[in-house]
């Protein structure tokens, strides 16, 4: 798989970036791996760069992370994952301004931050429901549109020193809201100084992201990318957010990307009584021992079972002449084709419903983005799901592909046909 590929640029580092500790291990490695945002055009596939890919625990703060990292700007300046152009993610914001807006009562009085805006819909539903709103973001394709639309957006990345800009223009902010984005900066003691500093001592910070305990039940390797620099459980958050004097109040688990956490977070005796809920998570992590290198080893021999498993079914099909496409051009789809080698041999091509990749190619596999022929007459046999968490909406806009005959394959949590 190696042959022939040019390594990018990128540092590494010999310790935690949470609490500065050199006793890290790695527990498991997915070879080098091109960046799984990176869609390319056909011209551009012999410049195309791999980096290593693979996970370290720590033992002192119990924090996962990759060690490498690649330049920021390479992953985030032009950014192909648009929230907008899935239905489950759009009625997810929905839910979160509903959700959110109930802790104040006088919303006109509250400034709301989001970090890592994308395109905005969280921002907006706030701003319907009077709340003043600023985004902040540095994929410049993206938040092109939100200017236009007049929402207040800065394109960058968010850190102390612009956080030093936004209290000065907007002062304290009641709220401050990420989704899906605090995984991926490096210096999180920068972002945490910047929060601590805009955050007002009765508000709170509300984040999501992709929890570690799901990642760990379901094997879901196809979270670790490059983009994804740490993965967090509340046993290593805790320890993280103690350092900020802040602490974890109350969580909501959320079932999409596969299992994500909502984490509230406050200032340390903040306002808010810290929920049953966080302890007893808190709890069931050290049952399941997430505090132990062990764990993490057992799950890297679990990820190389389910590559195998699923390179066994597709060969077997490949073999009977069926024809077989992926769906789903995401990170996650890069990551089990580039891991397990699901290239042309095993794929005929990879369809996605948004219009932004489409006539692109995989990164590493370099299949055919196109749209969906599931419901063409010459329709594939099979359809592998890289975006497998989202099942259900694909199989509810795809009824007449199972009605005549076409067949799903999941590679997670368990490889098989439905
Ligand atoms: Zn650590």
């Amino acid at each position: 798989m190696n042959k022939g590929k040019k390594l990018g640029e990128f540092k590494t580092t010999s310790y935690c970036r949470f609490c500065k500790s050199k006793n890290i291990h790695k527990f498991i490695v997915l070879g080098n791996q091109p960046l799984a945002g990176g869609f390319l055009k056909k011209g551009d596939f012999k410049n195309e760069k791999f980096y290593p890919l693979g996970l370290y625990f720590c033992r002192n703060c119990y924090l996962i992370q990759t060690t490498v990292v690649v330049n920021k700007d390479k992953l985030f300046k032009s950014y192909f994952y648009k929230t907008s152009a899935i239905k489950t993610l759009l009625s997810h914001f929905k839910k979160n301004a509903t959700l959110l807006s109930k802790f104040f009562k006088k919303p006109q009085e509250n400034f709301v931050l989001e970090i890592g805006c994308n395109d905005g819909n969280f921002l907006n539903e706030m701003s319907k429901r009077k709340f003043k709103v600023l985004g902040i973001d540095p994929a410049e394709n993206i938040i092109k549109p939100l200017i236009a639309k007049k929402l207040p957006i800065i394109n960058n990345y968010f850190s102390k020193k612009e956080a030093k800009e936004i209290l000065k223009i907007n002062g304290k902010a009641g709220l401050i809201v990420s989704t899906n984005t605090l995984a991926h900066i490096e210096n999180m003691h920068d972002v945490f100084n910047g929060i601590n500093l805009l955050l007002d001592d009765e508000g709170f910070l509300y984040f999501e992201n992709h929890y570690l305990g799901n990642l760990l039940k379901e094997t879901q390797y196809d979270m670790i990318y490059h983009e994804h620099l740490y993965y967090y459980s509340l046993l290593s958050l805790s320890n993280f957010l103690k350092k900020h004097s802040l602490e974890i109040f109350n969580i909501r688990k959320i079932p999409i990307h596969g299992g994500s956490i909502g984490l509230f977070v406050q200032k340390k005796k903040g306002p808010f009584k810290i929920s049953k809920r966080v302890k007893d998570t808190i709890a069931w992590e050290k049952r399941h021992k997430l505090d132990s290198l062990k764990t993490f080893e057992m799950f890297s021999k679990q990820v190389e079972k389910k590559k195998k498993e699923l390179l066994d079914l597709l060969s077997s099909l490949r073999k009977k002449n069926k024809t077989i496409v992926g769906y789903g051009a995401s990170g996650r789809g890069t990551v089990i084709s580039n891991y397990a080698g699901l290239d042309n041999k095993l794929l005929d091509y990879v369809v996605d419903d948004s219009k932004i990749k489409q006539g692109f190619y995989t990164p590493g596999t370099h299949l055919k983005i196109v749209p969906s022929t599931l419901n063409n007459k010459n329709r594939p046999d099979y359809t592998l799901l890289f975006a497998w968490s989202f099942y259900k909406e694909i199989k509810n806009r795809n009824k007449k592909y199972k009605k005549n005959g076409g067949k799903f394959i999941t590679p997670l949590p368990k490889v098989r046909i439905i």
